[in-house]
């Protein structure tokens, strides 16, 4: 009986003295931390593609935004964090406010992003509008051309949106503020709340659903979110396509609102080098044709080429030009707005 408990010593043995020349290897590979909150599986082949070209190892750690600015701020001067990636303008500008990006400084992103999808700490790298959505059999729609409309008194009982405080419209209400100032934009919220088919619930996908229910005739929804039911291939999905128009809002006036995905380096980062690098490829011809492919999403540099059906078949759009700084700058503003006209 003591042979083979000496036998299997040794193999253990064996195992730990191979994992342990593994390790200098595995230290030698180079790395990027990122903390990440966007919540797209097709992700995965984005950030494949970035190790595959440079070498460099990206351990991800998802989360939800606020979860992960405040685990930066937690981990303080030791964070392993790299780079922070996620959705919305708002919050890009939430994690700025709260000191965790440092200046990018990067000529090659100056080239590649428009300067009103960057500011000097972080940048956007993709686009998707929000648009409205109506019911075909029952909604005209030009009654729903513009956001203005939407506080129109007919579209009473009509309206499916999701909560105010969601970063998604709090970034509509914030571009609202820069074309109509305060008061106007806190009559039109409270206008739009009075055209409620019920208390906002769930998120955009489930406002489609239920305009397609006919719960309601008109919806507000991110773009790539009614790209992905359109290349959907769920007969259920293709149910509802079917029965909803889209409108790209204020063609003629100050364009569609467009929100960003968007990232930043962190001002403690370990791998800097390493970060700047991932940054530059998400600008790269390459991972903008990911962000439109994989995700349904517009990229922020010009003249790349995308196949998505979906995106084809939407068309081109007139978006609004306002520089994506200032846009994030009101959306603070624009919680109060929504707050005082009962959008919750
Ligand atoms: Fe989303």
């Amino acid at each position: 009986m003591l042979l083979p408990r000496i036998e299997k010593s040794i193999a253990v043995l064996v195992c730990l003295l191979a994992m342990l020349a593994w390790l200098p290897a595995a230290q030698a590979q180079p790395v990027l931390n990122l903390y990440s909150a966007r919540h797209y599986q097709t992700d995965d082949a984005l950030y494949a593609n970035f190790t595959r070209q440079t070498g460099i190892k990206v351990n991800r750690l998802d989360g939800k935004e606020e979860e992960l600015v405040e685990r930066i701020r937690n981990e303080g001067a030791s964070s392993p964090a790299d780079v922070l990636i996620t959705v919305d303008a708002a919050r890009l500008e939430m994690a700025d406010k709260a000191g965790l990006f440092q200046p990018l400084g990067s000529a090659w992103l100056e080239s590649r992003i428009p300067a009103a999808m960057r500011t000097p700490n972080w940048a956007a790298f993709s686009t998707r509008a929000r648009v409205i959505v109506y019911h075909k059999a029952s909604v005209n729609p030009a009654w729903v051309q513009t956001y203005e409309d939407l506080a129109a008194e007919r579209l009473k009982n009509q309206l499916c949106v999701r909560s105010g405080a969601h970063p998604y419209n709090l970034s509509l209400g914030a571009a609202m503020l820069a074309h109509h100032g305060e008061a106007a934009t806190e009559a039109w919220a409270r206008a739009v709340v009075a055209n409620f088919a019920r208390s906002p619930k769930g998120g955009d996908t489930d406002q489609l659903k239920a305009v397609a229910a006919g719960e309601c005739g008109v919806a507000i929804s991110n773009s790539y979110y009614l790209a992905r039911l359109m290349r959907s291939t769920k007969p259920e999905d293709a149910q509802i396509v079917r029965s909803l128009g889209v409108v790209w809002p204020n063609q003629k006036t100050w364009g569609t609102h467009v929100n960003v995905s968007g990232a930043g380096v962190i001002k403690t980062a370990p791998h800097r080098a390493a970060a700047i690098r991932f940054l530059e490829y998400l600008a790269s011809d390459e991972a903008q044709a990911y962000f439109a492919d994989g995700n349904n999403e517009w990229p922020v540099v010009q003249g790349v080429s995308i196949k998505n059906p979906a995106l084809e078949a939407l068309g081109p759009f007139v978006a609004d030009a306002l520089p994506i700084g200032q846009l994030a700058g009101n959306t603070a503003l624009a919680q109060r707005v929504f707050d005082r006209a009962g959008w919750r």
